[in-house]
């Protein structure tokens, strides 16, 4: 293993690395040949009180900041970003191992949210209510928290924290970041730029580490509010512990995310779509098409046309440019999703395309597992009801619109559903229908835009507001009315009543 030539990554706090030794530290591997390539302090609850003390201290300044100061910061983020997103994109290809121009655009779909963080001064207008009785006016404003956290995946190790920290910084928060610590590298990077584009110290931190530094994050009484991505049970746990420490908690979970094929439908334009948003990124995206639900007589010329294309597709090294599909993050990983395939032969799903003895030259050691393939799968299978988080995509074969909406509605998870059909009207009925938080229809992979909201229902999401867009700028802010009144004579006099308009 080349461990000699790994580095040892630092948190930083206060703006700037901090590498205060720490008494465990994990191996951070490039997924295409197993090497590990740097190891990462798990930190002790310790380094939460000093981030949090220099968050607090960041947070004093920014806070009270004026919004044209705050958009200059965040314009420049944005060049800066933009300016290096082919070495963000190889920072994370290395890690994670998604191919190059998925990392791409991962780096790209956050920049969009800083984008609509850039603008700021529209987002965090109040509304004023002239005269709401005589000489009175009333309106409200948006205030930041304080000091936020971000606990984040590995699977978008650049765009699910970038959900999070511009928006909260834009509304005048400091923002701590716990990464994933299986590939934390390009989170110090971002600091570097935020530092570069003129963000005051502690405005931005990142701590590294596992259930030790999360749990010091949630029990933290300067802490004002949690966004979590990550699988359910965590998330569950997140957000329970989080509330009953007294904070704002928003907790994104695990997902099953099903694609309904209507015997309609453009065959060839769904099996494009399934094929690209069931195995893009390994299966390693919580929007992930995972469950094809074949209407009636579509479930045949399917099933024949996603085998076609998933026969040419090239598995190997992500930075390969002509390949579709690099590894899974870790070796433990692929372990998990391989014992899943041989799951759900042995409870008697038909498997027709087989990854599992996939070895690609030259990386012997790379976590790769081929994409694979099931049909005649059924509700009760491991296969179906877990969430594998791999190249697997399972078929299930349905009689009738009604007969699959029961199945989509019936799985606890509710992140992402769509429906390929040219039938208006059934569009429009799984629309209505459909127990998901977003809906794709002829879109597998319905992401919304940063000036929407994202985020599921049921199982994929606990607490009340999405991240990003408007619920994200609710979530950072807190709101405050003002009620104001400059002398006016028709006020005077006591009256103990309860105050009405005049
Ligand atoms: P994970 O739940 O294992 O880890 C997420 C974060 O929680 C990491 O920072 C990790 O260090 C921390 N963590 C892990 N175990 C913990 C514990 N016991 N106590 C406290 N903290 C803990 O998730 P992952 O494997 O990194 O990411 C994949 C999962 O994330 C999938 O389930 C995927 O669906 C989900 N995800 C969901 C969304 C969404 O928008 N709903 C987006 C991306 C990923």
């Amino acid at each position: 293993m080349a461990i000699a030539t790994a580095t040892t990554l630092n948190h930083w706090i206060g703006g700037r690395p901090d590498d205060t030794p720490a008494d465990r530290y994990a191996e951070v591997t490039e997924s295409a040949t197993g090497d590990v390539v740097a190891r990462v302090p798990l930190a002790d609850p310790g380094v939460v009180d000093r981030v949090v003390e220099a968050a607090a201290a960041g947070f004093e300044q920014w806070g009270s900041s004026s919004i044209s100061g705050r958009t200059k910061v965040l314009f420049a983020f944005r060049e800066l970003v933009n300016a290096h997103s082919d070495d963000l994109a190889h920072i994370i290809t290395r890690e994670h191992g998604k191919v190059l121009d998925d990392a791409r655009g991962e780096v790209q779909r956050g920049l969009e949210v800083v984008e609509f963080a850039c603008g700021v001064g529209e987002i965090l207008k109040g509304a004023i209510s002239g005269q709401v009785s005589r000489g009175v006016d009333s309106y409200s404003l948006r205030r930041p928290l304080g000091v936020v956290a971000g606990i984040t995946p590995f699977n978008f190790p650049i765009m699910v924290p970038m959900w999070m920290h511009p928006i909260a910084i834009a509304c005048g928060n400091a923002f701590i970041l716990k990464p994933s610590e299986q590939d934390p590298s390009v989170s110090l990077r971002i600091a570097e730029l935020w530092a570069e584009a003129g963000l005051p110290e502690g405005v931005f931190s990142v701590v590294h580490g596992d259930k030790q530094i999360v749990d010091a994050i949630l029990a933290h009484p300067g802490i004002a509010a949690v966004s979590f991505v990550g699988s359910t049970p965590i998330a569950r746990y997140i957000y329970e512990t989080g509330t009953s420490h007294g904070k704002r908690v928003q907790a994104l979970g695990g997902a099953k995310n099903h694609a309904v094929v209507l015997p309609d439908a453009d065959l060839e334009l769904a099996a494009d779509g399934l094929v690209s948003a069931g195995y893009g990124s390994a299966g390693q995206r919580c929007m992930a098409v995972s469950v094809a639900v074949a209407v009636g007589d579509a479930a045949e010329p399917l099933m024949e046309k996603l085998q076609e294309r998933i026969a040419a597709l090239e598995i190997g090294d992500g930075t390969d440019p002509d390949v579709d599909m690099g590894p899974l993050v870790s070796a433990r990983h692929r372990e998990r999703v391989a014992g899943y395939v041989d799951a759900g032969v042995e409870e008697g799903a038909d498997l027709v395309a087989d990854g599992r003895e996939l070895v690609v030259s030259g990386h012997e050691r790379g976590h790769f597992l081929g994409p694979c393939l099931f049909d005649q799968v059924k509700p009760g299978m491991r296969v179906y009801d877990d969430e594998i988080f791999g190249p697997v995509l399972v078929v299930v074969r349905a009689e009738s619109y009604g007969e699959a909406i029961e199945i989509v509605n019936d799985n606890p998870y509710g992140n992402g559903a769509a429906i390929f059909t040219n039938d208006g009207g059934a569009a429009r009925m799984f629309e209505q229908d459909v127990t998901a938080g977003m809906v794709g229809i002829n879109v597998p992979i319905p992401v919304p835009m940063a000036y929407h909201s994202f985020g599921g229902w049921k199982s994929s999401l606990f607490g009340d507001l999405h991240v990003h867009g408007p619920e994200g700028v609710s979530f950072y802010t807190r709101g405050k009315v003002v009620t104001r009144r400059w002398a006016d004579p028709s006020h005077r006099g006591v009256n103990l009543g309860f105050p009405t308009s005049k």
